[in-house]
């Protein structure tokens, strides 16, 4: 089994919106937060790690917001 991103637990993003029907659409957690390796690309992790902290929780992992 392939780690899943590690900030699961703690992101408001998965918390608030994976079981949101546009979000199932495009796949996002699928391609991002089950995989430990795309989710080094997530607009998220980037905009935390730039920033100290997580953004809004409806920044989606592609920068788009809902
Ligand atoms: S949205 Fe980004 S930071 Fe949040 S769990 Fe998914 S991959 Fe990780």
């Amino acid at each position: 089994m392939s780690e899943k991103c590690e900030k699961l637990d703690q992101c408001g993003f998965f918390r608030e919106f994976h079981g949101n029907t546009e979000v199932a659409q495009r796949g996002w957690v699928r391609m991002f937060c089950d995989s430990k390796e795309q989710s080094e690309i997530c607009k998220r992790k980037i905009f935390s790690k730039k920033n100290g902290h997580p953004p809004a929780d409806n920044l989606s992992p592609t920068g788009f917001m809902l």
